[in-house]
């Protein structure tokens, strides 16, 4: 598909055009997230154009999908340019597990500088929404809790998390430079930790290290002392954040906090997921990874007030969900990839 004329016409237009079946773009669609944001686009009457390099996305997340009429996959990477005719696009590329966007760090900042620089291109020339998964490490390991936007970070621009930290804070520039020039209109969310189905078994985050081994009987590992604290947000309770920032009738291109306010340490997390589990494990500790943030919890005023929203499930809630998806997985997959 070919972008038969480039427009300038306002968001607006261009949707009414297409008001009966919008064509969305989800670029990085057949990761854990993207994956469920398709589904829920669908669910609504839309045309999904799921976009992903399977850098770290599977197919196996979006193989129920494929035999729909309204949904098609390109395999396509974001840092090339797209010439696509869509409506709307939502950019989830990005690996988000520290080991995974650590393993190759330039690979990491180019995927989020060039990669929102070409939808934002591709958004200019279409006259068209373009949403932005940024993130809470935005904020780095902040000196201010919890976190409100307001908050500009406290984040170390050379450490081995900065690859993904200063690059979503680089998108975060690039969508503020388009709309401020250009008139794109842009919708930032900052996400906060979020878990649920479909997460690698192999990710490398917290919960799916947890589960996973409480379910294999491993020992669980928890990083440093285990005082350092996430929020924790179940999958459905964020995609439903993201389509509210993105259905809102207008936005001033303010970022946007989506997560869970509920604070938890990883050691009460360990305790958790044993306790659901019924697992035997023990808990192991090792070294604390450098400039693991120490704390972290949204403040969740503005997409309350924005929005209306606000999660709804509770972690043990969540993790049950979870744990039932990867106790599953177990029992269907061969022997399981080592993880932790
Ligand atoms: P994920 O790794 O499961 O999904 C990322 C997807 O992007 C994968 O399908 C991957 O193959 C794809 N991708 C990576 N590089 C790409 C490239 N160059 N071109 C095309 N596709 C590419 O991670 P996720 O948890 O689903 O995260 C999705 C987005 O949300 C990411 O941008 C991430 O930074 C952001 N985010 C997630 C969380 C979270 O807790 N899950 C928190 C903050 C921000
Ligand atoms: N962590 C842990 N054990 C693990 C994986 C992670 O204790 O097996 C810790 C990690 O050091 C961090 C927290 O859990 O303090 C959340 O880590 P994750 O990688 O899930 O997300 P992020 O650090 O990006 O918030």
């Amino acid at each position: 598909m070919q972008i038969s004329s480039p427009s300038l016409a306002p968001a607006r237009l261009v949707s009414h055009v297409h008001a009966q079946q919008p064509r969305v773009l989800v670029f990085g669609g057949a990761g854990f997230l993207g994956s469920h944001l398709c589904e829920k686009l669908l669910s609504q009457g839309k045309k999904v154009i799921c976009a992903d390099n399977f850098d770290t996305g599977r197919m196996e997340n979006i193989a129920h999908l494929c035999g729909k009429s309204a949904f098609q996959f390109i395999r396509h990477d974001v840092v090339a340019p797209l010439a696509v005719e869509v409506d709307e696009i939502y950019n989830l590329a990005s690996p988000a597990s520290p080991p995974h966007y650590q393993a190759d760090s330039i690979r990491t900042l180019k995927t989020n500088l060039f990669g929102a620089f070409n939808v934002l291109e591709l958004a200019r020339a279409r006259g068209i929404k373009v949403f932005q998964a940024s993130t809470s490490e935005v904020y780095g390991d902040p000196e201010v809790h919890p976190q409100p936007e307001s908050y500009w970070g406290n984040v170390n621009p050379i450490g081995p998390r900065a690859c993904y930290d200063e690059g979503k804070r680089g998108a975060e520039t690039m969508f503020a430079c388009f709309r401020a020039q250009h008139g794109v209109d842009t919708r930032m969310a900052r996400i906060f930790n979020t878990y649920g189905p479909r997460m690698r078994p192999d990710d490398g985050r917290v919960v799916s290290n947890f589960v996973m081994q409480a379910l294999c009987g491993e020992n669980i590992t928890i990083y440093g002392d285990g005082q350092q604290t996430r929020s924790f947000c179940f999958v459905d309770d964020l995609i439903d954040g993201f389509v509210k920032l993105m259905d809102a009738p207008s936005s001033n291109g303010e970022p946007i906090n989506l997560g869970n306010p509920g604070e938890f340490t990883m050691l009460e997390l360990a305790e958790l997921v044993i306790g659901l589990t019924g697992s035997r494990s023990k808990i192991t500790y090792r070294p604390l990874p450098v400039d693991d943030p120490r704390q972290r919890r949204p403040d969740i005023t503005r997409a309350k007030d924005k929005l209306g929203w606000m999660p709804r499930i509770p972690l043990a809630e969540g993790l049950v969900t979870t744990i039932d998806y990867f106790d599953r997985y177990l029992t269907q997959a061969a022997p399981r990839a080592h993880v932790g």
